[in-house]
């Protein structure tokens, strides 16, 4: 899974980076959902350990563009794993009280605490994403949040938090797939906004945007994966297996049981 860890300190060109590729899978569709099923055991285990052993916090971070697949990723990576133990945070267009304060003030108070899971849908790095884009903040304000995010999330790891980000890498032509698809299919329209369009109309400028987050945002304590994310199976076989990888790196067990437990007799 290092192929797709992006080293702190290097430059990202996303073009370089196929959105189709799946080379750490040699099977097809159908297997590799097969294969997530093990992966989905495996987790549903690790976070069991996490939550009994009530040490470690866990925070993923998920960004990608719109149809881009992360409420898919969140619900096939996480099934069947123990929902009081996991918790997903949907960060949308901030409220009043939200405005009022510093961007990270609705972020700091949604971070995993001790045996804990937390999902991020979307999190800070839209205040150097669609804040950028569409210029609500002045380009003074919005460059030194870099810094600031990498000192926020070195904060929280050196308190024990793990942080793995993920950005989920689709192409032009398969968000217009999916776009249609959502147009197409009845049970889908929900999902439609014409937004999406004026916001497509913008990819080349979220490119550049995502190039500096991933370039500049990869560190040590907090890095990046870039997740070929067209198909779909595929996407959630990497994040699924990078997630078991740094869980099982955690080296965590199960609490001691109380002394004497070998002789009770429930009457
Ligand atoms: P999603 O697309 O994540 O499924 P929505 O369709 O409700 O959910 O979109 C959430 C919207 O909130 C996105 O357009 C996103 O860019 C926006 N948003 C999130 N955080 C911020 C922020 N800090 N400032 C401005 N807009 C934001």
């Amino acid at each position: 899974m290092k192929r797709y860890r992006i080293k702190p300190g290097s430059k990202v060109d996303l073009s370089k980076w196929d959105p189709n590729e799946k080379a750490l899978f040699e099977g097809d569709k159908e297997e590799g959902k097969k294969a997530l099923l093990a992966l989905n055991d495996r987790l549903e285990t690790l976070q069991e350990l996490l939550y009994a052993e009530h040490k470690h916090k866990v925070l993923v971070v998920l960004q990608a563009m719109d149809t881009g697949g992360k409420d898919g990723t969140i619900r096939h990576v996480f099934e069947g794993v123990n929902p009081q133990g996991v918790r997903v945070v949907s960060f949308k267009v901030p409220t009043q009280e939200e405005l009022a304060h510093d961007y990270l003030w609705r972020v700091h108070k949604q971070t995993p605490g001790r045996g804990e899971i937390v999902i991020f849908n979307r999190s800070h790095y839209e205040d150097v994403l669609v804040v950028r884009v569409h210029e609500l903040v002045p380009e003074e304000i919005w460059g030194k949040r870099y810094d600031q995010i990498n000192a926020f999330e070195r904060t929280l790891a050196e308190e024990g938090t793990t942080i793995l980000k993920f950005f989920l890498h689709i192409d032009l032509e398969e968000q217009k797939e999916r776009l249609q698809a959502r147009l197409d299919e009845p049970n889908k329209r929900w999902k439609f906004s014409l937004g999406d369009l004026k916001e497509r109309k913008l990819w080349p400028k979220y490119m550049q945007a995502y190039e500096d987050v991933l370039s500049k945002t990869s560190t040590k304590w907090a890095p990046w994966t870039i997740v070929p994310a067209n198909r779909k199976w595929y996407r959630n076989l990497v994040v699924a297996t990078t997630l078991i990888d740094t869980l099982e790196g955690l080296n965590m067990s199960y609490p001691q049981p109380e002394e004497g437990l070998d002789d009770v007799v429930i009457e």
